[in-house]
């Protein structure tokens, strides 16, 4: 079976893009196809897949249990840190349990999908690295929603984050005051802890063990 296969046997992810109107018309015009059927072996057992440029509209991502799509034509010189990223992502799948134990003590809780009010969860983004467990309340209250701009035309690029307040039951677009004292004004990617770690690390990552001594820092 080819890896792509493989990887969705694991996570179903494009059954469920199928079964979420939205996040299917935003696939529709997009080539989930590999260019090539040659895997790059990488460090921590990862292996590289090229994949074509439309692929999840040329956003890199990953895919169980140690893939690392990046799309054809990538800038060069964003590679590295780009890599490491991923990289991140594949560990926090592998360990998942310890890296849920961070977040949890960073403040976040995980939130079964059931919970988000529907006219929200319909407009929300699916995403590969995080489709296991797609929402996390910041101290038990305040859910980032990755948001189409928009429903009728949806861009897997054009998405806006804003917060639920799971005790107002109000949507804004401002983060939570407590959560910009942790992550600064205007975090990059702050829909998922996941991401807001991957991209934190990313920017000082050199070699395997410095996802052991961040993991410590919470
Ligand atoms: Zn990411």
């Amino acid at each position: 079976m080819d890896k792509l296969a493989q990887a969705e046997q694991i996570d179903s992810y494009f059954s469920r893009i199928q079964n979420d109107p939205v996040n299917r018309r935003a696939h529709q015009t997009l080539s989930y196809t590999p260019m090539n059927n040659e895997v790059k072996r990488w460090i921590l057992d990862t292996e590289i897949l090229t994949m074509h440029p439309t692929a999840e509209a040329g956003l890199p991502h990953t895919r169980p249990p140690n893939l690392i799509c990046i799309p054809a034509y990538y800038p060069e010189q964003r590679l590295p840190e780009t890599l490491a990223h991923e990289l991140i992502h594949v560990d926090q799948r592998r360990r998942r349990i310890k890296w849920n134990r961070f977040f949890e003590r960073q403040g976040w809780t995980p939130l079964p999908e059931s919970e988000v009010p529907l006219r929200w969860l319909q407009r929300c983004r699916m995403n590969p690295d995080t489709i296991d467990e797609r929402f996390w309340a910041w101290k038990g209250r305040h859910v980032p929603l990755p948001l189409f701009e928009r429903e009728d035309n949806p861009d897997l690029r054009q998405v806006v984050i804003h917060w639920w307040d799971r005790e107002t039951g109000i949507k804004q677009a401002q983060a939570p005051r407590s959560f910009q004292e942790r992550f600064g004004s205007f975090p990059s990617q702050p829909e998922h802890p996941r991401e807001l770690a991957a991209v934190e690390l990313s920017k000082i990552f050199q070699t395997p063990s410095d996802i052991d001594s961040y993991l410590q820092l919470e």
